[in-house]
Parts: C-alpha cells; structure tokens; sequence
C-alpha cells in the first residue's frame, strides 16, 4: 500500500504533463500548508506570497491562453492547481474565481483590449477579480437579479447591491452579473461589468462570518456607478452565454476545493489513525473507525471522477453536458467533504477540536461547498428537472 493513503493516484483523465503538475503543486503546497492558512486566517493578513509565487511559477494561469501568458491548457489543469493546494492544506478560494471564471469568461467572451488588460496579471498574479452574482434579494433564483446597468451616452451607469462576495478587499476588480435594458422588447437581460475597485459609487463591507479562511465575504452597494464602454464584457446580446461560461468552471472548481480539502482531512485521520493506540492496537484497527474512513476515501474518489469529467466535458466545448456533470460534481464534491471533515474530526477525538491540529476549523470551510456557489437543492432541482424530465416545483 501506499503511504500516502489519499494522495491522488494516475487518473484516467491525468496526462504525463498534469502528473507532473499534480506533483510539483503539491510540492508548492507542503512548503506552505495547513499551518500558514490559519494563521493567515487567524490573523487577517492576505495570502499574497503563496498567490505570487503560484503565480510566478505558472499555476494561477494554466486555463489560460499562451497568447495572453498562460499555460494554455484547461479548466482540467486548473482543477488540479487547485486540488493539490487544498489537499496540502491551502484551499486558496480565489482560484475558484479570477482564473476559473473570470478568465474562462474574458479568454473566451472578452473585447481584445479587455484580454490584454486582465489576462497576463491573472496568469502571473498580479492582477485579481472578484465575482459578484448573488443579491440579497434574488438568492439562489438569479432571475430576480437587480443591479441594472444603463446606457448614458457611451458610458454605463450600474445600480445595484451584491452580498457574500468573496475577497473584494484583495481584488483590482469585480466582475459584475447585471442586467440590461433589451433596446426591441425592454426587456432585462444578463450582462457582465468589470467594475475596478476604487471606482466612484461602488462600496463595499465586510460580511462577519463564523468561517475559518483567509478570504472575507462582502456586502456592495453600487449607487450610479459610471463606468466606461468598454466595461460591458464582450458583446450585449451575449450575456447569458457569458455568465454560462463563467458558472461551470465555478462549479468545477468548487468541487476542486472540496476535494481536496477533503483529502487533506482525510490524510490527517488516517495518520492519526494508525499512531493513536488506546486498547493496546492503533484505533485505525477497529472496524467502527476504519470503515467511515474508507467510506470517505471511495466517495472523494467519486466525487474527483465527475469533477475530472465536468472538467473535460467543459474543457471540449460542450456547455451543455459540461453543466449537468459540474452541478453532480459539485454535489458529490460538498457532500464527501462535509462528511469527511466531520469523520476527521471524530477520528481524532478530543484533538479533533483543537487549534493544533487544525481540523475543526474546516467544519465551516467545507460546509460552503453545500450552500455555494449553488446550493445542494438547487443542484437536486437542476438534476431533478432537467437529467430525470420531473416537474419543476417552484
Ligand atoms: C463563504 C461564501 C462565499 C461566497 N462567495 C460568493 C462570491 O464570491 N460571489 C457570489 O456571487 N456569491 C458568493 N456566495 C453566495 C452563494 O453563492 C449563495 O449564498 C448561494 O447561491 C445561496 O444563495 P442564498 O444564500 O441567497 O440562499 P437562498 O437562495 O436564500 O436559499 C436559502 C435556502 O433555501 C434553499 N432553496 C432556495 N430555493 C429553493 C428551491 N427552489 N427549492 C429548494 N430549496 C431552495 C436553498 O437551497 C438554501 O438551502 C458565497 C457564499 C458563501 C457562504
């Protein structure tokens, strides 16, 4: 047997080229590791120096195309920058976000002049973009959305309010989901602004939450934000293609992270396992801690399978089958890391709650993966509705 229980073995999907990835980010991670993310998010400060040096090596940018100074592979490749990190203990959130949609969106919807602004500063970490979709109001029923922008001249006027944004405090931007006037029927339809942080109108607070994590979660206020032209992503009548492009690689990654985090828990356990004797053999060796564990192992394993497929399927063109195969990674993903994180905590009793181990601490971190990006039972809907052909109920 291996001695490193989860370590991610050859995947079907893995080419020579992401093995070697898989490796040398794990390398990248270890020297970081669980440690540094508590602190970090203990203490408040930014994880700058892991998201330069990630950067700086080529990792934040490998979705990206080469022209623009990535690696011009996929979302597959991102999904194990991400996965690797997390399993090493450093689940760096805005992965999900500035290259996975932000850059998935621009590469492939973005004005030129837009892809030269942002693409090279995600690749080499130098640039950061949040993503704002939710509203206070609207929830999980993103049609009920209500930033509008609005034609003024050539400019746009943006109107709005966000809630639960991630790392706006460390982003040059926020790629916005708004809507627009349709010019025939007046209708509201989807629309993409890149809005830069210290532009005037658009405020922003931190959210208090009980999660253990370095990012922050914010409330905006957009109140007659003027925003230039070219501060519509790609074309007007494109909008929900965009967003489409945008909410898959979410869901991918998503999945990545909790995957991975998974992992890393697992990893912890199982060590733990093996070393902790109390009736004379390691706990490891009784059947009622054993078996939750290897449950855990089969379902990551799953759920690492429909992620590596949705990456695939995403990665190929086909939007379509890409976004039934990210909703069940992202479910299969959220549940096996819940329960994963919750095993590893039981696993190391009393240490399980404690600061030096660091594990109850992921109980809140893992448990995001069942409310976002989308919740759990709007997965079930989606699956309920659109893969089996039920009713839809509300
Ligand atoms: C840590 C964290 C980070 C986040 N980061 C971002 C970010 O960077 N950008 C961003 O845009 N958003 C972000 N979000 C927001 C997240 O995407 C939303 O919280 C999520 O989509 C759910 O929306 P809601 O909180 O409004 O819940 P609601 O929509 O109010 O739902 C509440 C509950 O009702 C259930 N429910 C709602 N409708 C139905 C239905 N039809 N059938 C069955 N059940 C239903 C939901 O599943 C949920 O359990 C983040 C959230 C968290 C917690």
């Amino acid at each position: 047997m291996t001695a490193r229980p989860t370590a991610a073995p050859r995947a079907i999907f893995d080419t020579e080229e992401r093995l070697a990835l898989r490796d040398a980010v794990a390398a990248l991670g270890r020297r970081y590791g669980g440690a540094y993310m508590m602190e970090r998010a203990r203490t408040g400060r930014p994880t700058d120096d892991l998201w330069a040096e990630a950067g700086r090596l080529g990792y934040l940018g490998v979705n990206l195309p080469e022209e623009y100074g990535g690696g011009g592979g996929g979302v597959a490749d991102l999904v194990v920058v991400l996965e690797e990190l997390s399993a090493a203990g450093c689940p760096l959130l805005l992965l999900v976000v500035t290259p996975a949609i932000c850059g998935s969106v621009i590469a492939r919807f973005g004005t030129e002049p837009q892809k030269h602004r942002w693409l090279p500063g995600f690749a080499d970490g130098s640039l950061r973009m949040a993503f704002a979709i939710t509203e206070p109001d609207a929830g999980s029923n993103s049609h009920r959305l209500a930033t509008v922008g609005r034609r003024d001249g050539d400019d746009w006027i943006l109107n709005g309010r966000k809630v639960f944004i991630s790392a706006v405090d460390w982003a040059d931007a926020v790629l916005v989901v708004g809507r627009t006037e349709d010019a025939r029927t007046g209708k509201l339809k989807p629309a993409l602004f890149i809005v830069p942080r210290e532009t005037p109108g658009f405020e922003y607070r931190p959210i208090p939450m009980e999660i253990v994590s370095p990012e922050r979660q914010f409330e905006l206020y957009f109140d007659d934000v003027r925003l230039p032209a070219d501060a519509l992503v790609g074309d007007e009548d494109a909008g929900l293609l965009q967003l489409f492009a945008g909410l898959n690689p979410e869901r991918i990654m998503a999945s990545a992270f909790a995957t991975g985090i998974a992992r890393y828990a697992l990893d912890k356990a199982v060590d733990y396992a093996k070393t902790r004797a109390v009736w004379g053999v390691p706990i490891g060796a009784h059947q009622g801690l054993a078996h939750p564990l290897a449950q855990c192992r089969i379902e990551i394993e799953l759920a690492r399978l429909m992620t590596q497929k949705a990456a695939t399927l995403y990665d190929a063109g086909d939007d379509m089958a890409a976004g039934e195969a990210a909703n069940m990674a992202k479910y299969a993903a959220g549940e096996a890391a819940v329960r994963t994180v919750d095993q590893a905590v039981q696993t190391l009793g009393g240490n399980g709650l404690t600061q030096e181990y660091g594990l109850a601490a992921l109980l809140s971190v893992v448990r995001i993966g069942r409310v976002a990006p989308v919740s759990r039972e709007m997965v079930l809907n989606f699956v309920a509705q659109h893969t089996l052909g039920l009713p839809r109920s509300y």
